[in-house]
């Protein structure tokens, strides 16, 4: 996977962030699905819904500030 850094782009996704008070930017977090596998088997399982949860609500990260944007 190569990364690149993009300039701003006009039609970039945009949300509302809390902190900011503003529209803004986002990024979409990563999920370590190796990690989450090793948590659902050092858990006995009990980390599986949890694991499902986030694979299904993506947290999204405020460029500006690093504020946990809700999706609300
Ligand atoms: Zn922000």
């Amino acid at each position: 996977m190569s990364e690149k850094t993009l300039p701003l782009e006009s039609n970039a996704p945009t949300l509302y962030c809390s902190r900011c008070k503003c529209e803004v930017t986002y990024t979409v977090a990563p999920l370590d699905h190796k990690k989450e596998l090793m948590r659902t088997i050092i858990t006995c399982g009990i980390w599986l819904p949890m694991w499902l949860l986030m694979s299904f609500a993506r947290t999204r990260t405020c460029n500006q500030c690093g504020n946990a944007i809700d999706p609300s």
